[in-house]
This record gives C-alpha cells, structure tokens and sequence, in this order.
C-alpha cells in the first residue's frame, strides 16, 4: 500500500534509538524527510546517517533535550512547517510514590505530557492552515494498565491523554488527527535496562529474567520497533484522517479485557 505521504516533513523527538527510530526509519521508507532529536549527538548522527543511506531522504539531526524549551525550539526552527508530529521522550523511572518529590513529579509532568502538549500548540494550526496533519503521541500501555512501581508514568502520560482526547476533535474537520500509540514490552535498550535492574536487585540472571518476560506476553515475544515504527507510519498515512483522539495498544495481546 503507498501510504501517500512521500515528500513530507516530519519531526520525530528521541529518536536515535528504540521505538522513536523505529517511527522515523519507517516514516523515511515511505519518502517522508525527517528531523530526528535526541540527547547524545553521537548515536544520533550515527541513526540519521544509517536513515539516509537505507532511503535517500533528507535527514536533520538535532541535538537537544526535548523537554526543555531549547531543545523544542531546536527542533522547531529545524522544520518550522511539519507535517507529520512525533511526540517521544524518555519514560521516567520506576520507584515507590513515597519517595517521589514535587520535583520529581513535575520533571515527569515536563518530559512525558507537558513536552508533548507545547509541540503540538506549536505545530498544530499551522496543520490546520495546510489542511493536513497526523500528529502520533508514544506513550504507554501503563495508561491502560497500570504498572505500580511506573507511577510517574501512569499519571503524566494519562494527563496527555486526557487533553488529546479533547483537542483531538476539534482539528479533525481541518485534516489534523492526533492518536497515541501505548507500547506494552519492546525489545529496546529502555526494556533492557528494566531487566537488568531487576536482576541486580533480585540477584536473577538477566536473560532468565528477559526470557520469562518474553514467554509470558500472549504472543511470546517483545515487540520489534520496526513493526512499532511500521504502526506509526500507517497511522501518519494519507489514509487515516477518520481517525482521531484513539489510543492504539500494541502489547501482543498482553491486556486481558475484551474492550
Ligand atoms: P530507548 O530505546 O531507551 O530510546 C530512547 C530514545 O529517546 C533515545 O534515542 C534517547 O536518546 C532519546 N531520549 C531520551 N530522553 C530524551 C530527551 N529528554 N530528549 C531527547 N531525546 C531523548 O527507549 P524506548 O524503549 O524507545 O522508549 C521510548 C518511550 O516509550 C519512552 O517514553 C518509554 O518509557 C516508552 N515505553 C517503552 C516501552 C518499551 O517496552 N520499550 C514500553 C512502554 C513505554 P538520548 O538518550 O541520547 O537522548
């Protein structure tokens, strides 16, 4: 299928790595030319050489932290008018709510909804104007399901959520849909890190640990961020624009409700 988005402009925060680089290669296979952000300068170059040398479109590195409003602006002023918005940033850490502070809720507030929600004022009626607009918001499937010891997480992802279900249908009717794709487990270095975590704490081996994670989701197995990245560029599809304000899980059936 041509998913008719050749020639467009994307950006797409926090990815030189994980589900973020999985959204951007598989927006650049379909033609789309792609700003890319991250933190680290070095992988980040690495991802944008590797993106144009498998697809030959334009590739824009920048080097910021998106939660910040430097790093935003970064992003920004490397691809004023985009087309297509992809909204990702680190998750926060997991932990006991006692211990969290006020600061520690508002760096997740920052990083994992408030981040998403300026980017999108930022872009979204310049959208409008154009007639055209697919912004896609990584979040978690924690939103859906809740993981205890992620309650950084479950809390400042579901307050994106809340705004975007209201927001999402009001810019519809000018072309601009705005969805949420809820991650459950995805071979990436961040669902890497969790095992090894768990194993430093808990004294198991790490692939003990990753293996019986694995097993246990319906589809035995993590998911890949290419078939995450894959989603996410149908979703930013010229086919789509019925769809709006919808939270997309992709956990291999791991939540067990029939809704
Ligand atoms: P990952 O493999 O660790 O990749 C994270 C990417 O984001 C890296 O490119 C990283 O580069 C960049 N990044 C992190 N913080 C950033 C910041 N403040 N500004 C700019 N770039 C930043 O992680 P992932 O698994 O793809 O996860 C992506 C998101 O999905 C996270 O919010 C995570 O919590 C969520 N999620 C993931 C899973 C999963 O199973 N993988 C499940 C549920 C939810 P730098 O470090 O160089 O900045």
């Amino acid at each position: 299928m041509d998913l008719g988005i050749a020639g467009k402009h994307a950006i797409v925060c926090a990815a030189s790595k994980g589900l973020g680089k999985g959204c951007a290669m598989a927006l650049a296979e379909e033609g789309v030319h792609v700003v890319i952000t991250a933190r680290t300068a070095a992988t980040l170059e690495a991802t944008a050489a590797q993106i144009r040398g498998k697809t030959g479109v334009q590739v824009t590195a920048v080097t910021g932290d998106i939660t910040t409003a430097q790093g935003r602006a970064a992003a920004l002023a490397a691809c004023p008018a985009p087309d297509i918005l992809v909204n990702n940033a680190g998750g926060p850490p997991p932990g006991d709510f006692r211990d969290w502070t006020r600061d520690d809720w508002i760096a997740a507030l920052d990083a994992n909804m408030l981040t998403a929600i300026e980017l999108i004022k930022a872009t979204v009626d310049g959208m409008m104007e154009r007639g055209f607009g697919r912004i896609v918001n990584i979040t978690s499937s924690s939103v859906k399901a809740p993981i205890d010891v992620l309650g950084l997480s479950n809390g400042a992802r579901s307050g994106l959520h809340g705004f975007v279900a209201g927001v999402a249908r009001n810019t519809v009717r000018r072309g601009v849909t705005i969805n949420s794709i809820l991650p459950g487990p995805f071979d990436t270095d961040r669902l890497r890190g969790t095992f090894a975590f768990r194993a430093a704490k808990t004294g198991e081996d790490e692939a003990a640990v990753a293996a019986a994670q694995a097993a246990a989701n319906p589809s035995g197995r993590f998911g890949t961020a290419q078939e995450f990245g894959k989603t996410c560029a149908f979703i930013c599809s010229a086919h789509t624009g019925y769809i709006t304000g919808q939270n997309f899980l992709l956990d291999g059936g791991a939540y067990p409700g029939t809704y």
